[in-house]
């Protein structure tokens, strides 16, 4: 099971059918993903359930944090370039709801105690 939920898991959503569309392409990915197309995308659901903007958050295009490290952002990069407008045709609402997050300006400041992980910990220390 996910731990994201709502925008944040579209987002995961949307992370997901890019790498579908780039492994079968690239690494003969059948059934979803190879390994390392797996382990990436467990990296991004990782950095998505600390991302501090939350379910607030625009898409990660123009975003000020760069809390990917190097080489899992080069790899999320090369495959958003060759995936995104393949996208449109296959899976157009996300494609769309993509591009429009991609318009969203970034706050200055991520709001406080929006990350999904730290909301996640307070309903786990209430119960
Ligand atoms: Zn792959």
């Amino acid at each position: 099971m996910s731990l994201l939920t709502d925008q944040l898991a579209v987002e995961l959503r949307t992370i997901e059918v890019m790498m579908q569309i780039y492994c079968r392409a690239h690494h003969q990915g059948q059934n979803g993903l190879c390994q390392a197309c797996a382990e990436l995308l467990a990296y991004a659901e990782t950095r998505l359930d600390r991302c501090p903007y939350g379910q607030l958050k625009p898409a990660c295009r123009h975003c000020p944090i760069h809390c990917y490290k190097a080489e899992p952002k080069a790899q999320v990069q090369a495959i958003m370039r060759y995936s995104g407008p393949r996208m449109l045709l296959r899976h157009p609402i996300l494609a769309l709801r993509h591009l429009c997050k991609e318009r969203q300006p970034f706050p200055e400041k991520p709001p406080a105690n929006m990350a999904n992980r730290y909301l996640r910990q307070q309903q786990n220390n209430s119960k």
